[in-house]
């Protein structure tokens, strides 16, 4: 038979999600690339409760509190396929349609709705030699540290701004390292510009404020160096990063290192809702793609509904309220409860929602993308990790008369490597628009076909048809 409702994404907004379809009676479904649930946020927090309990502390009071849910989802008894990913999604007249992988096996599945819930990924960094080994993200960092107690053998270079930055540099001290630099893209101060947005949010909750500017202070008082407004950062060596140059007050500084983390804010992991052809619409503050939705997660095609970060920005505990909300509409909407229940069930949640809306108003406004990766200058960059495209390749085709995303693949095979896009999707388009002196919506974004996800000749001939 089957599933009433499909969910992609073990993260707090997923997990949420499944247990309110489930208290109100859903068949449903869960499946998640990962080993285990979390998402991005909770990663392993079952394991490490397990396996190294002294070193959950390290982490963070905001990891931890991922156990009560994580360990909540997986006792309900819930389907759920770990380390299965997606490589189709479609809706014809209204009735969602999804092609799923788990090995060698792959499947496509035909569940009354889908619930995407696939959270964030980190906004591309292009700049000279960000491809060198030696260079990776912030994100990535705190991945290893999480999932394998990893930390770097040598003090790292930082740079970048966010919130993740700082917190990933406050769980390095509690774990007994400083990066070596901080090279900080943000702003020195709050701009006047962001001081209404300030003051809302203080007024609403000074408790999430005085997190962030705590983590902030340890950093200053733990005596790392923290250099704002720097610009031209390009990043050395042969076969591995050895050091990196960057200029600052009219001067070029280059400082030895043979790790340099990288991070420019999140954005919506939202690959797959454009995949669904879920309308999209430019997020000018954020320089971000994001899938148009109400508040209840609905998505433009009928049969998709999204939950948590892959809607637009909001944050874990925004996510996991998401999460709630759209799972008891998506149950009401299948008439498996009627409206007032989803009122009633989801009436703390929407509250909670809107004063997060008001925090974050303030960080998207406070932390801006650093302008020279959005619309990298130097024409050796590499913007297409997969495919080897640089921006002198990408000005040259559009200098041709090439207006876009979808051309250019064409041209340059830009955007048709195994990722298919989802790195320098956003890249690409910001150039195109620049070049062309248009806007971001005006020049589009990649259409993304099938297979989502690399498939094998293998598995595409294992494909069960059904009938
Ligand atoms: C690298 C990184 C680290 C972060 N660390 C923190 C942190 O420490 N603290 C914090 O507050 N916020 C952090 N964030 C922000 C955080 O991700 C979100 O606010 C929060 O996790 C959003 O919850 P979510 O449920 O929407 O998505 P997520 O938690 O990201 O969960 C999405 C889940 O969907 C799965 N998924 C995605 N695509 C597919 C697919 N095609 N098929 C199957 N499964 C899929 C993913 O594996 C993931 O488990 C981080 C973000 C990133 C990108």
């Amino acid at each position: 038979m089957n599933d009433d409702v499909l969910i992609i994404g073990a993260g707090p907004a997923g997990m949420a999600a499944a247990l309110a379809l489930d208290t109100a009676g859903a068949r449903v479904r869960v499946v998640e690339e990962q080993p285990a649930a979390g998402g991005q946020v909770y990663r392993a927090v079952q394991r490490v409760q397990r396996e190294r309990p002294e070193q959950l502390p390290l982490y963070g009071p905001d990891y931890a509190r991922g156990l009560d849910i994580s360990r909540q989802f997986d006792a309900a008894g819930i389907e759920i396929s770990y380390t299965t990913s997606v490589w189709d999604i479609s809706v014809e007249n209204g009735v969602p349609s999804i092609g799923l992988l788990q090995g060698d096996n792959a499947t496509i599945e035909k569940p009354r709705h889908i619930i995407l819930a696939t959270g964030a990924m980190e906004r591309p960094t292009p700049f000279p030699g960000w491809t060198l080994p030696g260079v990776m993200t912030v994100g990535a960092a705190q991945t290893l540290y999480k999932e394998s107690a990893l930390l770097p053998d040598s003090p790292p270079v930082i740079v970048g701004t966010g919130p993740l930055v700082y917190l990933f540099v406050k769980q390095m001290l509690d774990a007994g390292m400083k990066p070596a630099l901080i090279l900080d893209t943000g702003p020195k101060s709050v701009d006047m510009s962001c001081w209404g947005s300030l003051l809302s949010a203080l007024s609403t909750d000074f408790s999430a404020l005085y997190k962030g500017w705590s983590w902030l202070r340890e950093i200053n008082q733990a005596g790392i160096e923290r250099i704002t407004g720097i610009n031209a950062l390009k990043a050395h060596g042969r076969s591995s990063l050895q050091s990196i140059e960057y200029r600052h007050n009219g001067k070029t500084h280059q400082v030895s290192t043979d790790l340099l983390l990288a991070h420019d804010g999140v954005i919506p992991n939202n690959h797959l809702t454009m995949a669904a052809g879920c309308e999209q619409q430019w997020n000018k503050l954020q320089h971000y793609w994001q899938p148009i939705c109400d508040d209840q997660g609905l998505s433009s095609q009928a049969g998709i509904s999204l939950a948590g970060d892959c809607a637009g920005i909001k944050g874990a505990e925004a996510a996991q309220y998401s999460g709630r909300v759209v799972g008891w509409q998506v149950a009401a909407k299948l008439g498996l409860v009627d409206q007032l229940r989803y009122q009633q069930q989801t009436i703390q949640e929407r509250k909670k929602l809107k004063r997060i809306a008001v925090i974050r108003k303030f960080l998207d406004q406070h932390y801006h993308p650093f302008d020279e990766f959005q619309t990298p200058k130097e024409n050796d960059t590499t913007v297409c990790r997969c495919e080897q495209v640089s921006v002198a390749e990408l000005r040259e085709v559009a200098a041709m008369g090439c207006m876009g995303p979808n051309q250019a693949k064409a041209f340059t095979r830009c955007g048709m490597g195994p990722c298919m896009g989802r790195l320098c999707g956003n890249t690409v388009s910001q150039l195109f628009a620049k070049y062309h002196d248009k806007t971001v919506s005006e020049i589009g974004h990649y259409r993304i076909r099938p297979p989502v996800r690399p498939l094998t000749l293998k598995q595409l001939s294992n494909l069960d048809l059904g009938e």
